[in-house]
């Protein structure tokens, strides 16, 4: 007979859904069907299941670039031995797997001296920099349900990148002081494009390529209501930009959500330092909050753990014997480009298929170990693969939403016979580290 599972966390975006529903077989092996996911989050769920294709042992790359098998004890000195004997090891990922797989390898790469970075190096680092320049006013994604009429999505798509943030939080639920839903709520759209976000907005603000700071810096002079110099303002004409403001501020609790389009475009942290002072300057009118849209399903919790360990987000330096922090100079990418790091660990993201071509030749000509639980191109460019356990269907662990809010994933199925998680590898390298660092 088949289980049902309730209750169950999506391990896939930044939403983390919570309310799963899935049906395994009765030995507790295969999944059977997932309800209430989107089609990428239930995508990720069955593909896992399907052990068919999934390499379950550790592969090491032989002189030809094929990949031999080895066993996870090879595995686990090989990675020991090339972060022990590193003076500078690059640690970098963290944002596709739990807090407590993250705390240990951050102890790892203390003790090996090495710089530690998630992949806010390539999308919301610039928010974390904007958020030490100015602060942040920000609110839950509950919240957001119960009282948000007003809604910016600026620089993101959700209706591809985050399918349920919509129809969960941020435009069709009913919540408390949201009765009428969609009905009741405005909403704005800032992107250059039209997307299938856009066309739900009440207002498309097509800014013009690269000028959100100029259109950010407009509509908060609009909001105070003075003049705007021109007829046309980073693409937008001077009334609509009037009329989004008036929207903004007749609203009685909003929220403005932002990704990778403004966050990676040009100005970067300036821009993200201006949205929070639109932020702060609505709340002169209204109630009003931001909240940034981050992809991978724990790069927040990847940033709260660096926090709690060395008091920065990203790009942490270690390799003085203490934190050092500066974005520019100890993130992933410079280190790689200055050829600063003699060994890298990959675990839980995929350099290989985000970085610089530059970056990706240095990761390739370095001592290397990648940990994920599919083949990828960091996996196929690194001396060993170990493959691990999905976390958040196959072993569980605690996670943070994008609004930092802390959930527990949850374990649905057993992992192929004898494989590690990303824990329980991590902690036998620290183990393994620590007697080689002694002798
Ligand atoms: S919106 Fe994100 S967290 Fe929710 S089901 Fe889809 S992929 Fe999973």
């Amino acid at each position: 007979m088949s289980k049902t599972i309730t209750d169950v966390v999506c391990p896939f975006c930044g939403t983390l859904c919570d309310d799963l529903i899935v049906t395994t077989d009765d030995d507790g092996k295969k999944i059977l069907g997932v309800d209430n996911a989107c089609a990428i989050g239930a995508e990720k769920f069955v593909h896992s299941s399907d052990h068919s294709h999934r390499v379950t042992r550790p592969r090491k790359m032989q002189e030809d670039g094929s990949f031999k098998e080895i066993t996870y004890e090879e595995a686990i000195e090989h990675t020991a031995t090339i972060l022990a004997k590193a003076k500078k090891p690059l640690m970098y990922g963290w944002s596709s797997t739990s807090c407590e797989a993250d705390s240990v390898g951050h102890e790892i790469a203390e003790l090996c001296g090495g710089i530690v970075d998630n992949t806010a190096a390539v999308c919301h680092g610039t928010t974390l920099i904007a958020v030490q320049n100015v602060g942040i006013p920000s609110c839950t994604l509950g919240e957001v349900k119960n009282r948000a009429d007003r809604i910016i999505f600026w620089g993101c798509n959700p209706a591809h990148a985050h399918p349920r943030h919509m129809s969960r939080y941020s435009i069709f639920p009913r919540g408390y002081f949201t009765g009428k839903g969609a009905k009741q709520r405005k909403i704005i759209v800032v992107d250059p494009r039209p997307t299938d976000t856009s066309t739900l907005a009440d207002v498309h603000l097509q800014v013009e390529q690269g000028y959100d700071y100029e259109l950010l810096q407009a509509l908060r002079a609009a909001i105070r209501g003075e003049p705007l110099v021109g007829d046309v303002i980073a693409g937008v004409p001077k009334e609509t930009v009037y009329e989004a403001a008036e929207i903004l501020k007749s609203g009685r609790f909003g929220v403005i959500f932002f990704g990778m389009g403004v966050t990676q475009s040009l100005g970067k942290d300036h821009n993200i330092d201006a949205a929070i002072c639109l932020t702060k300057d609505l709340n002169d009118y209204t109630k009003f909050s931001i909240v940034a849209m981050r992809g991978h399903f724990n790069v927040t919790g990847s940033g709260q753990v660096l926090g709690w360990q060395f008091g920065f987000p990203y790009a942490v330096d270690l390799s003085r014997g203490f934190a050092r922090y500066n974005p520019g100079e100890t993130g992933a990418i410079e280190v790689l480009k200055r050829q600063e790091a003699d060994a890298v660990f990959v675990l839980g993201s995929d350099p290989g298929a985000h970085f610089p071509m530059r970056c990706v030749k240095e990761i390739a000509r370095l001592p290397s170990v990648a940990i994920d639980p599919h083949i990828t191109p960091t996996t196929e460019i690194c001396d060993v693969h170990v493959p691990v356990a999905f976390v958040g269907v196959e072993v569980g662990g605690n996670c943070y939403r994008m609004d930092n809010v802390p959930i527990e994933a949850r374990k649905v199925v057993e992992p192929p016979e004898g494989m590690m998680s990303d824990y329980q590898f991590l902690s036998a390298v620290l183990d393994r580290v620590k007697e080689l660092k002694a002798n």
